[in-house]
């Protein structure tokens, strides 16, 4: 709608003009000029069609309206004839309002241009990581946040294709197919499934075992079991699958670009870091698209970054209470504030089935190849929320002492709520 081009000579030298007859009181509004951009939003019959970022100096014309251009320097707006720009259009004179400066315009169009100020918007996305994800950001307008929340978007759409375990998709060499191919051949694959694969095998090495994503085997057994809802997997079909998760079968060539997994038997469910590592990624696309503040909050994964719109020198990230069966339902056990960092939480509450009144949930232990009991919920803070959700699922199945020694290799801060409520925390958790 709006056709915006830069300043050329002749334009600077009718703007001045317009500057000059301004001064003498023509039908032009001019305005202090502030740090940032403009906006020129533009109603039809009093509804807002489009929001438009404006450069301080730029001239542009309305598609909708032949004739009538607009000029803008420093802050100041003026309504031009397009045909003969140093013509001021007197009769369409800007009005004062709050918001800024309005004109209204032939053809029910009403043109306001404002001081672009900092708001903050949400979108939500439904379909990615199998849960809601919701994202919010400071923009100027509408138009800006947009291109921050379709970079989340899209990025948060590839990663889950590239990690989906459940279905192929055309042209793509993703999980499934890496699982197909166990015992079979290698599978050539993104550089960031490799990443995320060896960022699995690390986090292996070092939760001694804990977070094992060559689990898979057994944790298709519970994922089957957890569906049906009705009974507990025998422990015997839990003990053949464990015979097929040797970490040391899973074969990543980075030259050659490939993953094999040797056992045939063998399948790797990333699901303990694969969320965090996701968005991690969306978040630095948002940030290269221009996005100085923002959160992205995927089912209990949190990552913030930069400072919300108003004074608050951080984010601020509830814990939801374990005690509670829904999500969202807003009772917390806790909340903190956080800059550039990482708040991902693992509890016995995400995804579980209950049979003869135990709760079965999702996080196994590979020792018992039973849901680890230690804890309800681990909740890490960490700059990087790839880490910070490995950090959380190996810290809910480790003993307390090991799972600080593990966090005290990566930095950050954790806090562990027990059965019953009663928590613990690192000394400087949240604050
Ligand atoms: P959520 O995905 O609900 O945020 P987590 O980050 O703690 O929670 O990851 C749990 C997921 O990790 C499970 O759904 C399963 O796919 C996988 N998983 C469970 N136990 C283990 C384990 N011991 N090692 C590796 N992955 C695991
Ligand atoms: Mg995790």
């Amino acid at each position: 709608m709006i056709q915006r081009k830069p300043f050329t000579k002749t334009d600077i030298f009718i703007l001045s003009a317009i500057l000059l007859i301004a001064a003498a009181g023509y039908a032009f509004m001019n305005r202090a000029a502030g740090e940032g951009g403009l906006n020129a939003l533009i109603y039809l019959d009093g509804e807002l069609m489009e929001t438009v970022s404006l450069d301080r100096d730029s001239a542009f014309s309305l598609e909708t309206l032949p004739g009538v251009g607009f000029a803008v320097k420093d802050g100041a707006a003026a309504i031009v004839r397009s045909d003969c720009p140093d013509q001021l259009c007197v009769h369409m004179g800007w009005q004062r309002s709050p918001a800024g400066f309005s004109a209204c315009l032939p053809n029910r169009v009403t043109l306001v241009i404002e001081e672009a100020r900092s708001a903050e918007y949400q979108r939500i996305f439904t379909d990615l990581f199998d849960t809601t994800v919701v994202f919010r950001a400071a923009a100027k307008n509408p138009e800006e946040f947009d291109a921050y929340a379709d970079a989340v978007s899209d990025e948060l759409g590839r990663l889950h294709k590239l990690f989906d375990v459940y279905n192929d998709y055309d042209g793509l060499n993703n999980l499934k197919t890496v699982n197909a191919q166990a015992g079979v051949s290698a599978v050539e694959a993104d550089a960031e499934l490799l990443d995320l694969i060896e960022l699995g095998i690390e986090a292996y090495e070092k939760s001694g075992g804990a977070v094992n994503i060559a689990m898979g085997a057994c944790l298709s057994i519970w994922h089957d079991y957890r569906e049906d809802g009705t009974a507990v997997p025998p422990a015997e079909a839990l003990r053949q699958a464990a015979l097929h998760t040797d970490i040391e079968d899973v074969i990543i060539d980075r030259e050659a670009g490939t993953v094999f997994l040797r056992d045939p038997e063998m399948s790797l469910d990333a699901g303990a870091l694969a969320k965090g590592f996701a968005v991690e990624r969306a978040m630095e696309r948002a940030t290269e698209a221009g996005m100085e503040a923002g959160l992205i909050n995927a089912g209990g994964n949190v990552r913030t970054a930069g400072t919300p719109s108003d004074d608050r020198d951080g984010w601020n990230v509830g814990i939801q209470s374990p005690e509670l069966t829904g999500f969202d339902d807003g009772n917390l056990a806790g909340a903190v504030r956080v800059k550039d960092a990482a708040v991902v939480t693992s509890g016995d509450y995400q995804r579980f089935y209950t049979v003869d009144g135990i709760r079965y949930h999702h996080i196994i232990d590979p020792e018992t190849l039973m849901p680890a009991r230690r804890y309800s919920s681990v909740t890490v803070i960490h700059p990087d929320s790839g880490i910070a959700d490995m950090l959380s699922t190996a810290l809910f199945i480790m003993p307390i002492d090991r799972g600080k020694a593990l966090l005290s290799e990566y930095g950050g801060e954790a806090m562990w709520i027990y059965p019953g409520g009663a928590a613990e925390m690192t000394a400087n958790f949240g604050s």
